[in-house]
């Protein structure tokens, strides 16, 4: 019997799976709450390496509003710039890049069906009729919940704003702002979207005040103001991050994928380069699974095996920085300009993948 393959959660982890397994004969339908994909992700940024992005085979040009070059990382008195000759990474609008993720998913055979939030009930219903079912339903996942998979540990309270008529000089690099005053267990970010759009954000661990107050009290520091170029605040959201991978992701005929696993980078919340590739990775599992009867824990093993590494890197990263405060991170930053960490980071350095990182820097007096 060819077994039904559901999917909860038109994000981008959800239907890049959708089409991966369009590719391989394999007909899935997806769920999405909302009236029109992208309207969740419109919440969050749309930072994405451009090594990452050309990875996971979306043909995303259409989504892009701005490329970066470089990055300066604020605390206290103290930054590090860090600039390369390359581009580094693509701002895309969160909208149009579901929008692409959906037509291809639809191309490529799936079904994509609009304003159907799934329950309890009918997670029961599709259990009970044999379906694989795919949780692609955010860190607050439903999926998870009603599968009693283990939990997410560690949640990020985002807040972000768009300030429109700004005369920010720097159109081709973000900021980053390290403060435990404001921005608690995470950090606050000022990112050009081109043509006089800046996007200003926030994270603080869930444990302080909320990220409104947070986002307020950021807005007060200079550095903040002066990266925002006098901009007009003119739409703001919140929104959460999952920090930390779940310990399981597979149960029984149901799997979990994307911000529903924890796929995170606990860095900086970045989840579209990671839960996607590990979309192709359920794709290829289910796919053997069905055609081979290869056990579908494979695929718990193969993502963690490929990605498990860096995001653990991220996780340890997370924490220093978390721990080490603002005066810490300060010192830090002071450190890597004295030891010119900046232009390693320049030339070496690798959004997502640490590992590849560590690994450039013991290859480096061989490759240069
Ligand atoms: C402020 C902020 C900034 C961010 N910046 C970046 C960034 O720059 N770069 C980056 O890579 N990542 C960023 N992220 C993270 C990124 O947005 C997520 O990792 C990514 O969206 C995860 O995709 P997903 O498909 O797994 O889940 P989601 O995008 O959360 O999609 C889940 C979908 O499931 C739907 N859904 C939920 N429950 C149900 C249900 N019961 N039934 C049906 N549908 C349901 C939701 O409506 C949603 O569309 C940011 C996040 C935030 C909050």
């Amino acid at each position: 019997m060819v077994k039904e393959i559901v999917i909860v959660g038109g994000g981008t982890s959800g239907l890049i799976l959708a089409k991966e397994l369009g590719k391989r004969g394999i007909v899935a339908t997806v769920f999405e709450s909302e009236k029109r994909v992208g309207i969740k992700a419109d919440k969050a940024s749309g930072i994405l390496s451009a090594s990452g992005l050309s990875k996971l085979g979306i043909d995303f040009s259409d989504a892009v509003v701005n490329s970066l070059y470089g990055a300066s990382l604020h605390a206290g008195r103290r930054s590090l710039h860090v600039r390369s000759e390359k581009v580094q990474a693509h701002v895309l609008d969160r909208i149009k890049l579901a929008e692409i993720c959906s037509r291809e998913a639809i191309d490529a055979g799936a079904k994509v069906i609009t304003g159907r939030r799934i329950g309890p009930e009918d997670l029961e219903q599709f259990s009970s009729e044999g379906k694989i079912i795919v949780g692609a339903d955010s860190g607050l996942s439903t999926v998870g919940r009603w599968a009693k998979f283990p939990p997410i540990e560690n949640h990020v309270l985002t807040f972000k704003a768009v300030f429109e008529k700004s005369e920010r000089l720097i159109e081709d690099e973000v900021d980053l702002f390290f403060s435990e005053r404001f921005a608690r267990g995470f950090f606050g970010w000022a990112v050009p979207y081109g043509k006089g759009t800046v996007e200003l954000g926030i994270g603080t661990s869930s444990g302080s005040w909320n990220s409104a107050e947070a986002f307020r009290r950021m807005l007060k520091e200079t550095s903040v103001r002066e990266a925002v170029g006098g901009g007009k605040m003119v739409d703001s959201k919140a929104s959460i991050i999952p920090i930390g991978m779940r310990s399981s992701t597979v149960k029984g005929n149901v799997l979990l994928v994307g911000d529903a696993a924890g796929q995170v980078k606990a860095t900086t919340g970045g989840g579209i380069i990671f839960g996607g590739a590990c979309a192709i990775v359920a794709a290829k599992s289910i796919s053997r699974h069905l055609e081979k009867g290869e056990p579908l824990e494979r695929y718990d093993k193969t993502w963690r095996k490929l990605y498990g590494n860096d995001l653990s890197m991220h996780k340890i990263i997370h924490a220093y920085y978390s721990r080490a405060g603002e005066a810490g991170v300060e010192r830090l930053l002071g450190l890597l300009n004295i030891l010119g960490i900046g232009n390693f980071l320049s030339k070496y350095g690798d959004m997502d993948r640490p590992s590849v990182m560590v690994k450039r820097f013991f290859l480096r007096d061989l490759v240069s």
